[in-house]
Protein backbone atom coordinates (compact mmCIF):
# COMPACT_ATOMS: atom_id res chain seq x y z
CA UNK A 1 0.00 0.00 0.00
CA UNK A 2 1.40 3.89 -0.47
CA UNK A 3 1.51 5.45 2.51
CA UNK A 4 4.03 7.94 1.45
CA UNK A 5 5.72 10.21 -1.53
CA UNK A 6 7.53 7.73 -3.66
CA UNK A 7 10.16 11.36 -3.59
CA UNK A 8 12.66 9.89 -0.96
CA UNK A 9 13.77 13.43 -0.04
CA UNK A 10 10.03 14.77 0.21
CA UNK A 11 8.26 11.61 2.20
CA UNK A 12 4.89 13.20 2.99
CA UNK A 13 2.44 10.80 3.99
CA UNK A 14 -0.54 10.20 1.99
CA UNK A 15 -3.62 11.12 3.56
CA UNK A 16 -5.84 11.96 0.40
CA UNK A 17 -5.49 11.63 -3.65
CA UNK A 18 -6.94 14.73 -4.36
CA UNK A 19 -3.44 16.10 -4.93
CA UNK A 20 -0.53 14.58 -7.13
CA UNK A 21 0.22 11.53 -8.96
CA UNK A 22 -0.70 8.00 -9.01
CA UNK A 23 2.09 5.84 -10.93
CA UNK A 24 0.99 1.72 -12.20
CA UNK A 25 4.09 -0.12 -12.61
CA UNK A 26 4.32 -3.58 -13.79
CA UNK A 27 7.31 -6.05 -12.88
CA UNK A 28 7.93 -9.44 -14.32
CA UNK A 29 9.32 -11.72 -11.58
CA UNK A 30 9.96 -15.13 -12.71
CA UNK A 31 9.36 -17.84 -10.22
CA UNK A 32 11.84 -20.34 -9.54
CA UNK A 33 9.01 -23.34 -8.42
CA UNK A 34 7.12 -23.51 -11.56
CA UNK A 35 9.51 -21.86 -13.90
CA UNK A 36 5.99 -19.37 -14.39
CA UNK A 37 6.55 -15.28 -14.78
CA UNK A 38 4.25 -13.52 -12.06
CA UNK A 39 3.47 -10.01 -13.50
CA UNK A 40 3.46 -7.93 -10.09
CA UNK A 41 2.06 -4.46 -10.27
CA UNK A 42 3.40 -1.94 -7.67
CA UNK A 43 1.86 1.64 -7.01
CA UNK A 44 3.51 4.97 -6.40
CA UNK A 45 2.32 7.94 -5.29
CA UNK A 46 3.77 11.64 -5.83
CA UNK A 47 2.54 14.89 -3.93
CA UNK A 48 1.06 17.29 -5.65
CA UNK A 49 4.18 19.66 -5.22
CA UNK A 50 6.49 16.94 -6.29
CA UNK A 51 4.17 15.66 -8.80
CA UNK A 52 4.66 19.30 -10.50
CA UNK A 53 8.57 18.67 -10.80
CA UNK A 54 9.02 15.00 -10.60
CA UNK A 55 8.18 12.12 -12.44
CA UNK A 56 8.45 8.66 -11.61
CA UNK A 57 10.47 6.01 -14.37
CA UNK A 58 11.11 2.10 -13.99
CA UNK A 59 14.55 0.96 -15.06
CA UNK A 60 15.44 -2.27 -15.38
CA UNK A 61 18.24 -2.62 -13.43
CA UNK A 62 17.66 0.45 -11.44
CA UNK A 63 13.60 -0.37 -10.50
CA UNK A 64 11.78 3.36 -9.85
CA UNK A 65 13.91 6.13 -10.19
CA UNK A 66 12.31 9.86 -9.38
CA UNK A 67 13.72 12.04 -12.49
CA UNK A 68 12.56 15.88 -13.51
CA UNK A 69 10.17 16.43 -15.58
CA UNK A 70 11.32 17.70 -19.17
CA UNK A 71 10.60 21.12 -19.69
CA UNK A 72 8.04 21.98 -22.61
CA UNK A 73 9.83 21.97 -25.56
CA UNK A 74 6.99 24.71 -27.12
CA UNK A 75 5.49 27.11 -24.88
CA UNK A 76 2.13 28.72 -25.66
CA UNK A 77 2.94 31.05 -27.70
CA UNK A 78 -1.16 32.19 -28.88
CA UNK A 79 -2.37 35.50 -27.69
CA UNK A 80 -6.00 36.20 -27.72
CA UNK A 81 -6.76 39.57 -29.69
CA UNK A 82 -7.07 42.74 -27.59
CA UNK A 83 -10.45 42.69 -26.68
CA UNK A 84 -10.31 47.08 -26.38
CA UNK A 85 -12.27 48.55 -29.05
CA UNK A 86 -10.57 50.17 -31.54
CA UNK A 87 -11.55 53.96 -31.47
ZN1 LIG B 1 6.33 14.75 -2.37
Amino acid sequence: MVGHCANPNCNKPLHYLREGKVFLFSRKNASKQNSKTLQLLEYYWLCGACSNEWTLTMDGENGIQVVERKRRRFRATYRAPSAAPAL
